[in-house]
């Protein structure tokens, strides 16, 4: 058997804090892993602008419920459940991504949480572990399994490294000219072939 590993935001649903960002119209809140590399100076940024603006999970979690996962996301994820053994591996939260995994079918997710004050206030988040989209594919390794990961951005470089087949979905260019090593695609049957392509070489060699 072999393992996807999946991103989810930009790959399967788009990205919940530009989603949040145009709904307020706080253009801050638009910045994501593709413009900060480093997730803490990123998060600790969006929880200083909540804090600033008086936006709590509740106002967040409202602008979640009106998102809907990419156009033909659902049937790419169906599809691959058929080849591979899926694990998305996202660096959001789980108190985001109920109404979404929903939608996907409650695919089997490894996030991270967010502390929350009695008022609904976001006080802090809490990663289970620093870089745990790397550390989960080192950690399938150790149990024998092979595996293919996919992702958009620069927190799943890592992962892409890990795994023993990476693709990219829809990168920005700097990311792609700085790893030339992964596949890249830009469309779900463009990344469909790469994972059939992917299982065919990681199980030959
Ligand atoms: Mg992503």
């Amino acid at each position: 058997m072999i393992l996807a590993c999946l991103d989810l935001e930009g790959v399967l649903i788009p990205e919940i804090w530009i989603a949040f960002a145009e709904k307020t119209g706080i253009e801050r809140l638009r910045l994501t892993t593709r413009d900060i590399p480093d997730y803490d100076e990123l998060m600790k940024g969006r929880l200083k602008i909540l804090d600033e603006n008086n936006l709590k999970l509740n106002d967040i979690q409202d602008v979640i419920r009106g998102i809907s996962p990419l156009e033909g996301a659902r049937e790419f994820l169906n599809w691959l459940r058929t080849e591979y053994q899926v694990i998305i591996l996202s660096d959001t939260f789980y108190e985001f991504a109920g109404p979404l995994m929903a939608q996907l079918g409650y695919p089997t997710l490894f996030c991270n949480f967010l502390e929350i004050g009695e008022s609904g206030v976001i006080q802090n988040y809490r990663l289970r572990q620093p870089d745990g989209k790397t550390k989960a594919v080192r950690a399938f390794r150790s149990l024998n399994f092979k595996m293919v990961a996919a992702g958009d951005s620069y927190n799943d470089t890592g992962m892409l490294k890990e795994a023993d087949d990476g693709i990219f979905f829809r990168p920005p260019e700097s990311i792609v000219e700085e790893f030339p090593q992964f596949q890249v695609t830009r469309t779900f049957p463009e990344l469909r072939e790469a994972f059939i392509k992917s299982k065919k070489t990681v199980l030959a060699g």
